[in-house]
């Protein structure tokens, strides 16, 4: 088994509960666990010994989508391709990423899955929960391959067409539920627990207004049958909000999940962004956890405050949804926009934010053993280098990290005691190779002449 020694000059700990940070310390890993914190050198096969380094649990990335945000990656911004100002999932991604999936070969998706793990890793992240359509199933192995943790969750939809018109108004064909739900299983017995435990398969019904009452039971009786997390979206926008009221008695999106029992310990629910405050006092006392992506709402005019939701006592951590894979430039964004929309400067702080990829992020999907640094615990880490002249002078390493770090300064990355990023770069891997191959297949789809109507205007 082979030993492993990480010199901390500043090392991410707990004391009953409470964060705290020790001073030059090692960490001892043997194989996929950690064996030791140590204040005098270990013995090991292979020893890191960099100075002015930040040694964190492994980061987590609750929310992303590498497929389907690929797609819109540099199209959207600045307000393009939005039709009547409204969102853009279901005039452009669901459609587009739907039809990319019936146009590409299986070697062009697991390119573009290889660039969004790459970029996932590259961004900091040793685990990520990763929504994406079943018809890409190559995401479970590219991460196989790259060694990254992965709760994958393939979509279940009761109408996986859903689109909107010009009027921006969402329309529904078809019942294929039960076509989804079969499809999930298959990948859930193909995959659960594969590369040592590291890939894991989250249930994933994709929205409240995309999943019917019916499905919505199924999906939840099957994933507390198997004992998997449930991630959904919730509230995402106004439209969802009307959609479900009309569809359900006047329900709130978070009350129609509550109606169906969804709303519970195992459900991690993305964005909402529409949920009202009695929504949130709900989700805090059923135990559910939200999923913060301020970024992608920040493109788009909209602020999706971490604070507004940790104020109401909600478990929030926090996702880069595919927007920007960076997972420190995303508790950075997290930290401006919530002192922005409370206009109060003590809000998400820099502990808060930390815990919230690293500790509250393990709770949510029920790993005692990931997001802490202690003897036993599972060997992700995640190494910033806060030696960077950028970083100087550096009084407080959290504030550091949150206020002044990015992706740049990410300079390991281990999962499972291996190391897949060494001085910010991907071990062993054509890093340059990769990012032609999953941007050529995107252009492959960027190419579409739906595509090209969709960005124009
Ligand atoms: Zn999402």
């Amino acid at each position: 088994m082979t030993t492993r020694a990480i010199f901390a000059s500043w090392l991410l700990s707990r004391r009953e509960g409470v964060q705290e940070v020790l001073r030059d310390r090692w960490v001892l890993c043997e194989g996929s666990r950690i064996a030791a914190v140590t204040e005098t050198r270990p013995v090991a096969d292979e020893v890191h010994d960099r100075p002015g380094r930040f040694v964190l649990p492994g980061l987590m990335n609750l929310h992303n989508h590498c497929f389907s945000e690929a797609v819109a990656r540099t199209h959207s911004e600045d307000g393009n391709g939005r039709k009547n100002n409204k969102s853009i999932v279901y005039t452009v991604l669901l459609p587009l990423t739907r039809r990319g999936i019936e146009i590409l070969s299986a070697e062009e998706r697991m390119a573009i899955a290889r660039m969004g793990v790459m970029q996932l890793l590259k961004g900091g992240a040793a685990t990520v929960m990763e929504p994406f359509r079943a018809g890409i199933p190559e995401m479970f192995d590219a991460a196989a391959e790259m060694g990254m943790r992965f709760y994958g969750a393939p979509y279940v939809f009761s109408t996986s067409n859903a689109q909107a018109g010009a009027d921006g108004v969402v329309r529904y064909a078809g019942d294929d539920g039960q076509t989804d739900l079969a499809a999930w299983t298959a990948l859930h017995q193909r995959w659960n627990g594969a590369a040592d435990g590291r890939i894991l398969v989250t249930m994933s019904p994709h929205a409240t207004d995309t999943c019917g009452p019916d499905l919505l039971r199924a999906c939840a009786a099957t994933a507390r049958d198997l004992g998997v997390p449930i991630t959904t979206h919730l509230a995402q926008g106004p439209e969802e909000v009307a959609t479900i009221g009309a569809r359900y008695d006047g329900r709130t999106p978070a009350e129609y999940l509550d109606w169906l029992g969804l709303l519970a310990p195992d459900l991690l629910a993305a964005h909402c962004i529409s949920s009202s405050d009695d929504d949130l006092r709900l989700m805090a006392a059923r135990g559910a956890t939200v999923l913060n992506c301020p970024r992608v709402f920040a493109r788009t005019g909209t602020s999706a405050a971490f604070a507004r939701f940790a104020a109401h006592g909600v478990r929030t951590v926090v996702g880069t949804d595919g927007y920007n894979l960076d997972l420190l430039g995303e508790l950075n964004a997290a930290s401006m926009i919530s002192k922005i929309a409370m206009g109060r400067p003590d809000v998400a702080n820099a502990p808060e934010l930390i815990d919230a990829v690293t500790a509250s992020a393990a709770d949510a999907v029920g790993r005692p053993d990931l997001g802490r640094i202690a003897a036993g615990a599972t060997a992700d880490l995640t190494v910033v280098d806060l030696s960077d002249p950028m970083l100087q002078p550096l009084y407080d390493p959290r504030r550091g990290l949150i206020a002044l770090a990015n992706r740049a300064n990410i300079d390991m990355v281990v999962v499972d005691g291996r190391v897949l990023v060494d001085r910010g770069r991907l071990v062993g891997a054509d890093e340059a190779a990769i990012a032609a191959a999953g941007a050529a297949a995107i252009g492959r789809i960027w190419d579409l002449p739906e595509a090209r109507a969709a960005f124009s205007g």
